[in-house]
């Protein structure tokens, strides 16, 4: 694994999960202290809530409500507007968790500190990949300590490039992005004030201003009143434009509407909008993930959550290749099945309207085909459907489980777990009298059987052919999940 970043991460900590021992190189001696992605998207709450982390990411931030206030000053009357994330109401029916308005160097840490308890991975801080020769059954890396210069080679059956925009293991692949890769700029300004007492109980994921001089957008980065107000600028403005302190200081003020305001700023930072995908995501035994394989810009919030969705994807197929559950050929079915989200955010990110999409338009995306979200009544500990989704495949049966228990326990492949479910929460699964509902680790539905089936013949042939989830959706339109 190349990059303790988001996808590096999660990567690693699927990996680990299934008992699976890795390798993390990281070229920077800590992780990075940028705030940078502050919403944290339903679907990537739901896997981080399936680890046990959720009540560790939600201390790092701060309670919102998924609206944009609009206004010529944050002190000034202003609209609020809904965005593509759900509200809390929405979330309730559709969920076990909600969005979060967390920092991406909060949510770094708890992932680092996650995978390390597995006592299975090796982390290696200060340690770069600057170079790689790759053949189909194996891949030899080239390390440099970033501190001592000295060079080693390393072989591992998977290599999974995590490393960012600018992605060394992507160029030595000769692997090219296509989209433009300059939009347009922004500058950031990191600082600390305290906004939450003007605004009150407004509080919202973002605010953006329209004051003439200092239009722009203030976003919630954190706990206590750290804060982060972007600034974009056209691309005409060359070089690159960037702030003093001073500078930032007054723009803050006059967006905020108080002269009397005294931001401390933390840190400043240019960064560049670009929408690209790469041309393709595997060289052999290399696969690329995250930011490596697509650059979205921060318009919509989809960047980190596509990195840490198509990362847990790829995590759990490589685990089940290498715990032998499944043919290498389940490899195949990563960046068929998630480019086209990818390609998806990375589209409307570019598009200047993308962040003011809805979540009916864009929940989607981010779902993606999983199975629905019911409250198990049969429980006493409040558990999801969601919550029952196992390391390897899932079945919810309706009724009467033997037959399924017995031809569950009898088939080669991953393990399957079985679930009798009551009566109401399989009607809100679609599961009727009899029947079964089988589910992949990332609640793709991979089979669906009305009653009077013979369950081992059906489950042999299911676990043949996992379905993609593209597959799945065409046949979630055909109303196959929902009888
Ligand atoms: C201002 C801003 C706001 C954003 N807001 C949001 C948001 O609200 N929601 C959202 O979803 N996304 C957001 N994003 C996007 C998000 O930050 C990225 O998509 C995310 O960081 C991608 O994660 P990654 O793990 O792929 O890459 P990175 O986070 O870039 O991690 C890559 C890691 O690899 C390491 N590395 C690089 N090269 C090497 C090498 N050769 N050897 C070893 N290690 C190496 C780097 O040091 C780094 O730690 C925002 C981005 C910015 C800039």
């Amino acid at each position: 694994m190349v990059g303790t970043g988001p996808a590096g991460l999660t990567t690693a900590i699927t990996l680990a999960r299934h008992g699976i021992e890795v390798m993390v190189v990281e070229r920077r001696a800590t992780q990075s202290g940028l705030p940078r992605a502050a919403s944290v998207s339903t679907r990537t709450m739901e896997l981080l809530r399936s680890w046990g982390l959720e009540q560790e990411i939600r201390a790092g931030g701060v309670e919102v409500e998924w609206k944009q206030w609009v206004g010529p000053t944050l002190t000034a009357a202003g609209d609020t507007h809904l965005t593509s994330f759900p509200t809390r109401e929405q979330s309730a029916v559709l969920s076990p968790t909600a969005p979060a308005s967390v920092p991406q160097d909060h949510l770094e840490p708890v992932l680092l500190d996650h995978l390390r308890s597995f006592g299975i991975a090796r982390v290696e801080m200060g340690t770069e990949v600057v170079g790689l020769d790759g053949r189909t059954d194996d891949v030899q890396v080239t390390l440099r300590d970033v501190e001592t210069r000295e060079t080693r080679i390393v072989h591992a059956r998977y290599l999974v490039a995590a490393d960012g925009a600018r992605s060394t293991v992507r160029d030595a692949l000769g692997i090219v992005m296509r989209g433009p890769g300059r939009l347009s700029q922004a500058v950031g300004t990191e600082f600390r004030a305290p906004l939450w007492e003007l605004l009150g109980d407004r509080r919202y994921c973002i605010y953006a201003v329209t004051h003439p001089e200092a239009a722009g957008v203030f976003v919630p980065a954190g706990r206590g009143d750290r804060w982060v107000y972007g600034v974009e600028h056209e691309l005409a403005q060359e070089p690159s434009p960037s702030l003093t302190k001073e500078q930032s200081a007054r723009l803050i003020r006059l967006g905020s509407g108080r002269a009397d305001l005294a931001p401390r700023i933390e840190r400043i930072g240019t960064f560049t909008f670009a929408a690209q995908l790469a041309d393709r995501w595997r060289e052999g035994a290399a696969f690329l993930v995250g930011d490596a394989a697509h650059q979205i810009t921060p318009r919509g919030g989809t960047g980190m959550n596509t990195a840490i969705q198509s990362a847990y994807d790829l995590g759990w197929k490589l685990a089940w290749v290498l715990r032998g559950w499944t043919g290498p050929q389940l490899l195949d079915t990563y960046e068929a099945e998630r480019r086209p989200v990818a390609a998806h955010n990375v589209a409307r990110s570019a598009d200047p309207h993308g962040g003011a999409r809805l979540a009916a338009q864009e929940l989607p995306a981010d779902l993606g085909g999983r199975i629905p979200h019911v409250w198990v009544r049969s429980r006493a500990d409040a558990a999801s459907t969601l919550d029952l989704l196992g390391p390897g495949l899932t079945m919810f049966t309706n009724g009467p489980s033997a037959a399924w228990q017995r031809a569950a326990s009898s088939i080669p492949g991953p393990p399957l777990v079985v679930h009798d479910l009551d009566a109401i929460t399989a009607r809100g699964m679609g599961i009727p009298r009899g029947g079964a509902l089988l589910a992949r680790p990332d609640g793709a539905p991979a089979g669906w059987w009305p009653s009077g089936t013979e369950p081992a013949a059906v489950l042999r042939d299911a676990i043949r052919a996992l379905p993609t989830p593209s597959e799945t959706a065409d046949r979630l339109a055909e109303g196959a999940y929902a009888r």
